[in-house]
């Protein structure tokens, strides 16, 4: 959605509360919040998520206790200023690293596993990193070796595998060759009844409109045409069941 089309709602949202129908104000709230500038209500301390996803994955947590895990997400909701201070740090250390880069090689690395600011399926609080808390001893534990047959979060995985989508969590960024986009995180489940709805209400926005992207570094090459491929490309290339 275009910054003319939210000016707009906010227009109307104005006419309709002084009518008394305010169900545009709260749909203008809303888009803001889907890219990460308004903070929704959550709940949590340590890892925040909307509070029906939140009541889900304390639900899905207590049955894994039951079977010896203790689920721990390093990363729920984030804001668009957090996703940015993520992107813009490995943007420098990328330059640092590889002088001779373009603008374009440094934005292809990153987006291997960090999305765009604005774009990040966590601004949606329903979005979860998920380890295990009695194995969380490790700097670093996001990596698909931990998850693997191999690693520490190997009965995490194959628990998840089992259980997580009668709690109403699913894999995002799948396996799966024929993906686009991402690369595989085994870490990275979504509370689908409601992010299956968001993911619907945000492939109208028009990215490139938002304001606050002009500090985040690379920005120059994120165009209309840009987004359009990145949209299709990376929001959708993700776990099919998410977009049936
Ligand atoms: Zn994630």
């Amino acid at each position: 959605m275009t910054r003319r089309i939210f000016n707009t709602n906010i227009f109307f949202s104005y006419i309709y509360s002084a009518i008394g129908k305010n169900v545009l104000l709260f749909s203008s709230t809303e888009n803001l919040t889907y890219i990460g500038i308004e903070k929704p209500i959550l709940m949590g301390e340590n890892y925040l998520l909307l509070p029906e996803a939140f009541e889900a994955f304390e639900k899905m947590k207590m049955a894994a206790e039951k079977d010896g895990l203790r689920l721990w997400g390093t990363s729920g909701y984030r804001s668009f200023e957090s996703q940015k201070t993520i992107w813009n740090e490995k943007y420098k250390k990328l330059k640092l690293q590889f002088p001779s880069y373009s603008e374009i090689d440094i934005i292809n690395c990153i987006i291997e596993f960090t999305a765009i600011p604005g774009t990040s399926r966590h601004h949606w609080g329903t979005d979860i990193d998920i380890v295990d808390a009695f194995g969380y001893k490790n700097e670093n534990p996001l990596t698909n070796e931990n998850f693997s047959e191999k690693g520490e979060y190997q009965y995490l995985n194959y628990w998840l595998s089992k259980n997580a989508e009668s709690f109403g969590f699913c894999l995002v960024y799948t396996e799966n060759p024929d993906r686009t986009g991402f690369k595989f995180e085994p870490w990275h489940y979504t509370y689908f009844p409601l992010s299956k709805e968001i993911l619907h209400k945000i492939c109208n926005y028009s990215f490139e409109d938002i304001k606050e992207m002009k500090t985040v570094l690379g920005n120059e090459l994120f165009s209309k045409s840009y987004f359009e491929s990145y949209k299709s490309n990376y929001l959708f290339g993700i776990n099919h069941f998410l977009i049936s």
